[in-house]
């Protein structure tokens, strides 16, 4: 979020300072990258949903931007999801998110394995079909992030790597206090995803933020970038995996109401059975790294954006599950912010 708002702001002209100690390693860095509206319909989720469906294009004007500073554009590859149920019970909630989805507006169509055969190679016998929803895409959220970076260079934002303790405010400026220094600005975003406000940041009591760990396994060998994404239900739980060409696949992914950033053992043994059971040749792959990262969920599970205008200083979170999906469309929101209390 703060680097897609850091962005928003250089293109439109102000002077940015990006504070952050570790940019990119925060939730996002463990992120799969989907942006999938279609296959993360939920019951209660529909405002939320309407706005990811507008996530794709943005990323796009995102991309058509960053190659006018860059050059080169990142991969986002539209393959669709194909979601399948591992089980009976598993099948019928694949039934159930059908109905939803339709309720939505959002086509699918059910796939057997002897008319699309393409669609099973390398799953499991034991999937038979499956229910495919076109429109979904991926993007690399480590690419995303070092061509985010490297563009934001180009445009002059400044980057101190460094902690916010705190932070005030008076009439006409804000500040931003770090362990070696205080920095002075005009106006200031807060993009902490599920980290605690740095002291000083007041708050309405509107909006909160609580983490929800989740971890993906990355692994290579196995090279379904042309297929669907692939979603799974396996005895009541999701299971994901995005594939890029080359090999390189993310799995996923828990999801815990934890806020400690550790694998437990159990949690990645789950997530591996699950992965086996759907796609047996992982059993061959090797085993590139794991990645945890805490989502900020909100109370009603949307995003925010909060604003302080009196003291110049805006939240942005809440992002939840969808906060590589949402990022260029929530970041729009600071510039409107900044440019009504610095006029
Ligand atoms: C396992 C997993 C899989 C996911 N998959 C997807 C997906 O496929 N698609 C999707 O759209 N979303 C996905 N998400 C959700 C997405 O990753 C988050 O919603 C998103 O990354 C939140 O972005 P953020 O910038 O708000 O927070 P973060 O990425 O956590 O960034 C917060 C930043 O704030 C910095 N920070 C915190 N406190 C301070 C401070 N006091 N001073 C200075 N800097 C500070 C941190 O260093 C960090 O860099 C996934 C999340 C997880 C955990």
């Amino acid at each position: 979020m703060g680097l897609t708002v850091a962005w928003r702001l250089a293109r439109s002209g102000y002077h940015v300072t990006v504070c952050d100690p570790t940019p990119g390693r925060g939730a996002t860095w463990a992120a799969a990258g989907m942006i999938a509206p279609h296959a993360e319909v939920a019951p209660g989720e529909r405002a939320n949903f309407e706005l990811q469906r507008q996530a794709l294009t943005a990323w796009q004007l995102l991309n058509d931007e960053m190659f006018e500073v860059l050059e080169r554009r990142i991969h986002i590859g539209v393959n669709g999801t194909m979601l399948a149920g591992w089980d009976a019970s598993d099948r019928r909630l694949v039934d159930q998110f059908r109905h939803v989805a339709t309720d939505f507006g959002v086509t699918s169509a059910v796939v057997r394995r002897e008319s699309h055969p393409e669609l099973f190679a390398g799953l499991s016998d034991r999937l038979s079909s499956g229910l495919l929803l076109d429109g979904d895409a991926w993007l690399d959220p480590d690419e995303a992030v070092g061509a985010l970076l490297q563009g934001l260079t180009a445009l002059g934002v400044d980057f101190l790597a460094a902690r916010v303790e705190e932070i005030d405010a008076d009439a006409t400026h804000v500040r931003v206090h770090y362990d070696e220094g205080t920095l002075s600005a005009q106006a200031g975003i807060l993009a902490t995803g599920a980290a605690g406000l740095p002291r000083g940041a007041t708050p309405t009591g509107q909006h909160a933020v609580r983490p929800v760990r989740g971890m993906t396994v990355r692994v290579d060998g196995i090279d379904r970038a042309d297929a669907p994404m692939l979603r799974c239900l396996v005895r009541g739980r999701p299971f994901y995996m995005v594939s890029r060409p080359g090999g390189y696949c993310v799995i996923g992914a828990s999801s815990e109401e934890r806020s400690g950033p550790l694998i437990e053992v159990g949690e990645l043994q789950r997530l591996l059975r699950d992965g086996l059971d759907v796609v047996p040749e992982l059993e061959t792959s090797s085993l590139i790294e794991t990645r945890v990262g805490l989502r900020p969920a909100s109370t009603n599970l949307e995003p925010f954006f909060e604003e302080w205008p009196e003291r110049r200083w805006a939240w942005s979170s809440g992002h939840f599950r969808h906060g590589v999906t949402l990022a260029p469309l929530s970041s729009r929101a600071a510039v409107d912010f900044v440019r009504r209390v610095t006029s």
